[in-house]
């Protein structure tokens, strides 16, 4: 019997990746591209949906050629991809009107401040589970309607079409069959109701959107479309938003489980089950995936300056050469380190919400050194993570038991011993820490049969465990000393 493969396509904000996974999850073959960032205005951020299109379908078939599998082999396709960018395109043409809208663009905040006068605010967070702000996708829809010439009049005539990236690579990929998209993206749109599962008629009013632009919304396991390739057939079994996909990834299929990715900044998500709880303290509530009849929610909350930090240790202090040597020099420092920093370089996030908060050094002294600095804002990070984990378990009213990672910062060893430490919960590395692409290959694997979600639970192979090793009265001593230069670091610009 031959092998059977998914393929998995990870759109993401720099590159498009495309994946092979064979059969006993492991991953045989990756390709990667990037694509241009175009930065057409300050604050405006643009990407060419053909070039995404195109970086895409070239590293899919890259993939295959070099792992040399047939693609008769390939049982499923499962899409994973940057969230809230915002495609319109002529359904007749198949040409966008405009540059996709990346989550960054920040052109939309005045529309995002109209809704708010106009007293919509409580609105979208109970609808949509979200707070207004440009990031999401509805306000660069509207934006681009009454900004493209002739845009207006095409949507009334019905000939236009929108979609997060997902929904513009299926329709692509099922030769402009299928319009679509998943719960997961769909509640990234700030106009979509994540409790009845439908769009909102009273945001699409506010917003001058007409529905039939708007994509059918499926679960994310799903059989979307067909994608056909050599001649084969391959289904299009799996859609997820990045961060959802992760956290399927990880396998945090359960009430309570979490996953936090330490990139650039950081992404916190921890699944609340088939019940959706809102938060108290400023995080987002977001649909997990839709799989098997059901609908799983996500709290989920972000930290803007993570792995960004250890950036500017290497690029602008310039005491590193690169983001691993922050390990050997922070290891360097014996005993408890007298130093904080907080990197509220661009205000402070969830929980804090303080846009006037700046970066700030604490605990200096004559025989302070490098290699404090280095260790204090790689314990910031964890600091930040436990600040965001505090506030998800007042909403959740759940505990955490253990807290999955991945991203780039979670290779630092120091790092996670000291996240397991401060948090007084066991962190888990997985052997693959490629748990995005992961998600997208286990939803599409499991909706075309290939895998059961339990065993994508027993299967799960563990890198390496950090157990807690500091007493809860240091634990203690040392949050209290962070939430202090936290406070110190408030309030700072006028
Ligand atoms: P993104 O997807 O946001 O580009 P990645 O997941 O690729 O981010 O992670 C890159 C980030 O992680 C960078 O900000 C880098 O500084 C940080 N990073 C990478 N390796 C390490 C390490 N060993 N220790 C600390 N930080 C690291």
């Amino acid at each position: 019997m031959s092998q059977k493969y998914i393929l998995a396509l990870d759109q993401g904000t720099t590159s498009s990746r495309s994946v092979i996974v064979d059969q006993k999850g492991e991953i045989i073959g990756i390709e990667q591209q990037e694509f241009p960032q175009i930065f057409p205005k300050s604050g405006w951020v643009e990407h060419d949906p053909f070039a995404i299109l195109e970086s895409q379908l070239s590293t899919l078939k890259k993939v295959i050629q070099k792992t040399n599998i047939n693609s008769a082999d390939i049982v499923g396709l499962g899409i994973t991809n940057q969230r809230e960018t915002t495609v319109v395109w002529d359904k007749n043409t198949g040409k966008p009107i405009y540059n996709a809208i990346v989550w960054q663009d920040k052109r939309t905040a005045d529309i995002c401040e109209n809704l708010k006068k106009n007293g919509l605010e409580n609105h979208i967070r109970q609808t949509t589970g979200l707070v207004v702000d440009p990031y999401f996708s509805g306000t660069k829809i509207h934006w681009i309607l009454e900004n493209v010439p002739n845009a207006r009049a095409a949507s009334a005539e019905g000939n236009l079409l929108f979609g997060t990236i997902d929904s513009w690579l299926l329709w692509n990929l099922t030769d402009k069959k299928i319009h679509a998209t998943d719960y997961s993206n769909a509640s990234r749109t700030m106009l979509f109701d994540i409790k009845k599962l439908c769009w909102d008629e009273k945001l699409l009013t506010a917003l001058n959107i007409p529905i039939s632009m708007l994509p059918a919304v499926k679960p994310s396991s799903f059989h979307f479309g067909d994608f056909i390739l050599d001649g084969h057939t391959i289904p299009i079994a799996g859609i997820a938003g990045d961060q959802q996909a992760a956290l399927f990834g990880q396998a945090c299929f359960k009430k309570g489980e979490a996953k936090n990715t330490y990139g650039t900044g950081c992404f916190l998500l921890m699944n609340t089950g088939t019940e959706l709880q809102f938060s108290k303290n400023g995080l987002l509530t977001t649909i997990a995936w839709g799989i098997n009849g059901k609908v799983y929610y996500a709290l989920e909350g972000s930290i803007f300056v993570a792995g960004a930090a250890i950036q500017w240790l290497r690029d602008g202090l310039k005491i590193i050469n690169s983001a691993e040597e922050s390990e050997l020099f922070a290891k360097e420092v014996e005993g408890e380190n007298p130093v904080i920093v907080v990197p509220a370089f661009a205000g402070l996030g969830a929980p804090y919400w303080d846009m006037y908060a700046r970066g700030a050094i604490f605990g200096l002294t004559l025989d302070t050194g490098k290699n404090h600095l280095i260790k204090a804002t790689l314990q910031s990070l964890a600091y930040q993570t436990k600040d965001l984990l505090i506030a998800m378990q007042h909403d959740a009213e759940s505990p955490l038991t253990s807290l999955k990672v991945d991203g780039g910062a979670c290779a630092n060893n120091l790092l996670m011993q000291f996240q397991a430490d401060i948090l007084d919960a066991v962190v888990e590395r997985p052997k693959n820490t490629e748990t995005t692409v992961m998600g997208a290959a286990y939803l599409a694997g499991i909706c075309v049969g290939l895998w059961k979600q339990e065993d994508i639970e027993t299967d799960k192979k563990l890198g390496k465990t950090f157990i807690p090793t500091i007493s809860s009265e240091k634990r203690e001593r040392l949050y209290k000393r962070w939430l202090k230069a936290v406070e110190r670091s408030k309030d700072w610009i006028d």
